[in-house]
């Protein structure tokens, strides 16, 4: 077994604990900024809805990726619209309370850097990078990130190989036996990363809804129950430090 070299995370229900949110009410508080009435707003709410969900729906089938903006787009917003600044900061300010950094996240990093390990990002994800990185600025993470991989930026999401790749290559390694994946999905990050060639851990708390599960018969190589068994993980498998 190669000794660890990297370890890649998963944000949403990884660094960042499960919450059950109304996915709906994410878009009323959007629409409600940038729609000139009720009724217009409860529409585009829908029509948001809708896009985001054939947007997350051909991300499962590994076709593609997606970005904020193309969701609105689809749904008929004109981004460019002065209207759309303050309905995004509505839209942000619904989801600060979930966006909350596992107080984990700073010892595991620490300790992973500490053996030399480097630490990796990869979500799947139609926020922008600025978003992700003033949450991890905000919670005194981000300058313990190695490298970063949101695919709002790129071509495919997990759990399309390409995905893994790119997130290796941002973190520097090229060996993907010497890499290891969190995530608390089994289909993509379990299911993806044991396919890139990587071992994968589950951290097992997230309800994710039926309607985005896939079934899929893999076994992790290791379950955290709690973030900084994560360490133990890579200190049973070896690193070069
Ligand atoms: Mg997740």
């Amino acid at each position: 077994m190669r000794p660890v070299r990297a370890v890649i995370f998963d944000w949403g229900g990884t660094l960042t604990p499960w919450h059950v949110v109304d996915l709906a009410r994410q878009w009323d508080a959007y629409a409600a900024e940038y729609a000139p009435d009720r009724a217009a707003a409860t529409a585009l709410a829908a029509r948001i809805v809708a896009a985001e969900d054939d947007a997350w729906a051909r991300i499962r089938a590994g076709d593609g990726s997606a970005h904020l903006t193309e969701v609105l787009e689809a749904a008929g917003v004109d981004t460019d619209r002065p209207g759309h600044s303050a309905a995004l900061a509505a839209y942000e300010e619904f989801w600060e309370p979930h966006t909350i950094t596992d107080p984990d996240v700073v010892p595991l990093f620490t300790g992973l850097r500490e053996r030399g390990v480097r630490v990796g990002v990869l979500s799947n994800t139609i926020w922008s990078r600025d978003y992700h990185e003033r949450i991890f600025a905000r919670d005194g993470v981000l300058h313990l990130v190695d490298g970063s991989v949101y695919t709002s930026e790129i071509d495919h999401g997990k759990p399309h190989r390409e995905a893994f790749r790119t997130a290796m290559a941002a973190v520097g390694v090229d060996d993907p036996a010497a890499c290891v994946y969190v995530g608390d999905r089994v289909f993509e990050d379990i299911h993806g990363a044991q396919r890139a060639g990587m071992r994968a851990i589950l951290v097992p708390h997230s309800d994710i809804p039926p309607s985005q599960r896939v079934p899929v018969d893999v076994r992790p190589d290791g379950v955290a129950a709690r973030l900084v068994d994560i360490l133990g993980h890579v200190d049973r498998w070896g690193c070069n430090s």
